[in-house]
């Protein structure tokens, strides 16, 4: 039995970090900015289906100082 599992794709100074939404995977995997590679840092559950999306990247809201 496989389960799908969802990726979440945050911004960091390496690439994009996509990390497992379950809590007993733990599943973590980078994307270089630079050469477009994708490393494994964490492989989590072997058995599970991981899906990200990387269209659906959010880019954190502009902070505007107080002039
Ligand atoms: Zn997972």
């Amino acid at each position: 039995m496989s389960a799908y599992h969802e990726l979440t794709c945050t911004i960091s100074p390496g690439g994009l970090l996509f990390t497992c939404v379950d809590d007993d995977c733990g599943r973590r995997l980078v994307i270089d900015r630079d050469r477009g590679e994708l490393v494994v840092i964490d492989r989590g559950d072997p058995e599970a289906l991981h899906r990200g999306f990387a269209g659906g990247v959010r880019m954190p809201a502009p902070r505007v100082a107080p002039a």
